[in-house]
């Protein structure tokens, strides 16, 4: 398997416009979660703390790799950088140093972190998530079988109401706090976007009372096949009841609010390894491939191709769209 940086994208992200990534964990995925709709597969081993993480990426290494990534790029084309990657960043216990890294290289820039929540109760993860402009939490579920079905936790998580509660009280640190929120249902019947799980989620959500809450739906391939998008209208139902209490801004919805589509100038030719870069982290079409690395779409499955035949990435068809992914 080819080397990877810490660095990847910009990604075109619908929440976010063009978010550069830093990887504070880099692959295998390692989280304290295995998600149905998870986007890496299934977690093979669980980690259940920072602990357990061997290895950690380091802040000096995200600084090298961010500074010699940043000769291929114009500053001002990134929005955001988004802390996250294959798997949970809090599971790295220099979480806050790499923070402070990328603010040493890009310091204008807002840093987000994406967190599943599950270790938000451990102080210096607090603590590191406070150094972000934006905290993105993780809330899937309302009740604890609902969580269990969507999220899977590891032995000893905390049950979804410790954790909400552990949001909550944990908001007053944070800059911005953002819940992320994963809409979907199964081919056997569950769904969280109806009841009797939807009104435990919307109540937790808002009695958390975040920022921003960001509503999406599983439109890239899942861990499991049995997972779905759920149907337009229970989305757009879940999204009016947020916003008769939230207002109109503080409500994200995926296909309703859309920062995708601004051009990023890069100052190097695409690569594979660039290609890679942004494979190992999310599957992409080639359409996403193209748009991140602002080449044609034609250049782009040229690319694809060529990685296909070497067997360095695989493809999924998936809502009659072929994407890519190392797995
Ligand atoms: S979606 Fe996030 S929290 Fe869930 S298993 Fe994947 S990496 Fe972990």
């Amino acid at each position: 398997m080819i080397e990877l940086n810490t660095v990847y994208g910009p990604v075109q992200s619908w929440r976010f416009g063009r978010s550069l990534g830093i990887d504070a964990i880099k692959p295998p995925k390692k989280c304290t979660y295995s998600c149905i709709y998870c986007q890496l597969g299934r977690t093979a081993r669980y980690l259940k703390s920072p602990r357990d993480l061997k290895e950690p990426v380091t802040p000096e290494e995200v600084e090298a790799d961010l500074r010699s990534y940043m000769r291929k790029l114009n500053e001002a084309d990134i929005d955001f950088v988004t802390v996250s990657g294959c798997g949970e960043p809090t599971l790295n216990p220099m979480l806050k140093g790499i923070i402070e890294a990328v603010r040493k290289v890009l310091p204008t820039r807002r840093v987000v972190v994406l967190t599943n929540s599950s270790l938000m109760r451990l102080k210096d993860v607090r603590e590191a998530l406070s150094e972000a402009d934006i905290t993105v939490a993780k809330l899937d579920a309302g009740d604890e079988k609902a969580y269990r079905i969507v999220n899977r936790p590891a032995p000893g998580m905390p049950e979804v109401r410790e954790l909400a509660s552990t949001i909550k009280e944990a908001r007053r640190d944070f800059r911005c706090l953002m819940l992320q929120v994963m809409l979907l249902e199964t081919t056997w019947g569950f769904s969280n976007v109806k009841p009797p799980h939807l009104s435990s989620l919307l109540d937790m959500v808002l009695d958390i009372n975040p920022d921003v809450v960001q509503l999406e739906v599983p439109y890239r391939p899942p861990a499991e096949p049995y997972v779905k998008v759920p149907p337009r209208e229970d989305v757009l139902r879940a999204h009016q009841a947020l916003v008769e209490h939230l207002g109109r801004g503080r409500v994200w919805t995926y296909g309703l609010h859309d920062r995708r589509g601004r051009p990023v100038r890069w100052l190097a030719e695409a690569s594979e390894q660039m290609v890679l870069e942004l494979l190992a982290r999310r599957p992409c079409t080639a359409q996403d491939v193209a748009q991140a690395l602002s080449i044609p779409p034609s250049e782009a499955e040229l690319i694809l191709k060529s990685l296909l035949e070497k067997g360095e990435v695989a493809s999924v068809k998936l809502g009659g769209l072929m994407y890519y992914v190392v797995r």
